[in-house]
């Protein structure tokens, strides 16, 4: 990943909800799993990394049968660290649909905080989150 890959995105107040809105132009062509980043950053109240990749050696453990929230407690280096949450079933790429459920996976909270830093996603990645990009 370079800083040329970047899309900065404006975030404004929608007039007619009072919602925090992205502004997002024709020109900026973000990714398509953009609401996927959007769901887990949105209501955060500090800086907030969201990184999604296509990590084949998890999805080929999550394709064979592993519970990556079960593996992971079994490496204490990286349960004491992370918070791996249940994993997305197979959804759709690009959907609205896979977005919404990995929200769910990592619980985000009404208050914006979560409960777990990354899920991984059948047939698809990973989904991680920090505070420090
Ligand atoms: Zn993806």
């Amino acid at each position: 990943m370079h800083p040329e890959h970047v899309v900065r995105l404006e975030i404004i107040i929608d007039p007619a909800t009072g919602l925090r809105v992205l502004k997002v132009t024709e020109l900026q062509k973000p990714s398509g799993e953009l609401w996927m980043h959007w769901n887990l950053q949105r209501d955060s109240k500090r800086t907030r990394t969201v990184v999604h990749v296509h990590a084949t050696h998890v999805v080929a453990a999550i394709y064979a049968g592993l519970a990556l929230q079960a593996v992971s407690a079994e490496f204490p280096e990286i349960s004491r660290y992370t918070r791996v949450g249940r994993s997305v079933p197979l959804l759709p790429a690009l959907s609205r649909e896979l977005a919404d459920v990995t929200a769910e996976c990592v619980n985000v909270r009404k208050d914006g905080t979560l409960e777990f830093d990354i899920v991984g996603q059948s047939n698809h990645g990973v989904c991680a989150v920090a505070m420090d990009p």
